[in-house]
């Protein structure tokens, strides 16, 4: 076995074990293989463990790739921010986007969405810390923008995702994903029963325990599936050898 391998049915494990301690099943967790930065084969491999939705932050790497693997019939989910230029590639190509911050984002991605793809699954990108420098939106802007949302026809509206502030221990890890699974509870409450959002997009490699008690439903994992990304000028390097 490869290391690829190794580390997604030891990921499994531990991903398993959580569960039960936190009296969930499993099978409601959705382990999205973060992507970026890692090549044709790299996803191949994790494919070949049972993995079949893929997370990617880039655009350009994330079409090639996309494009590439088209006979795989894998699930996309885009997660880097989410510029106006590029909602109409990502309406065309993707099945999810976790980082929808505002309105006119969604209206592009509805207006762009082709009819025979279905709705487009969004995650409502939620500045879980309220953190000056990162994007998403408040937690108290959320309900309105979740109920603009939901009027748009070509999107469905699944739930909410944060990416909090490094903590280091699994209690201190929980609190940023409490609050997330708090205020998804009340934008519910303003819920029709048939639109409830039923997804919290939480947890990355150093914190997936605390993100599985907190009710995680989808997982972004990436450096304990792939190892650790080479940094940036790693790969400026690359290309110019
Ligand atoms: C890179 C990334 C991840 C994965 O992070 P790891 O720590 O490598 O698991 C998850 N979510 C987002 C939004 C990312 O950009």
């Amino acid at each position: 076995m490869t290391s690829i391998e190794k580390n997604i049915s030891a990921l499994q494990e531990r991903i398993e074990k959580f569960a039960t301690s936190a009296g969930r099943d499993s099978q409601e967790l959705l382990l999205l293989a973060v992507s970026k930065t890692r090549d044709i084969e790299e996803i191949q491999r994790a494919a070949s463990q049972g993995l079949n939705a893929f997370g990617e932050n880039y655009l350009q790497e994330a079409l090639h790739k996309i494009n590439a693997l088209k006979s795989m019939s894998f699930e996309w989910h885009f997660i880097g921010p989410l510029q106006s230029n590029k909602t109409k590639q990502v309406a065309e190509n993707f099945g999810w986007v976790h980082t929808v911050d505002r309105l006119k984002i969604a209206k592009r991605l509805n207006d762009q969405r082709p009819e025979n793809l279905g709705p487009l699954n969004i995650c409502l990108q939620i500045n879980i810390d309220n953190e000056p420098t990162k994007s998403g939106l408040s937690p108290d802007q959320a309900c309105d923008l979740a109920l603009s949302i939901r009027q748009l026809p070509n999107l469905r509206l699944r739930g909410l995702m944060a990416i909090p502030q490094a903590r280091h221990n699994i209690k201190s890890q929980r609190q940023p994903f409490r609050a997330l699974f708090l205020l998804k509870q009340e934008i519910n409450q303003q819920l029709d029963n048939f639109q409830k959002l039923d997804t919290l997009s939480m947890g990355m490699s150093g914190d997936i325990e605390a993100a599985i008690h907190e009710q995680a439903t989808i997982l972004r994992v990436g450096t304990d599936i792939f190892g650790p990304r080479p940094d940036k000028a790693n790969n400026k390097e690359d290309k110019t050898t």
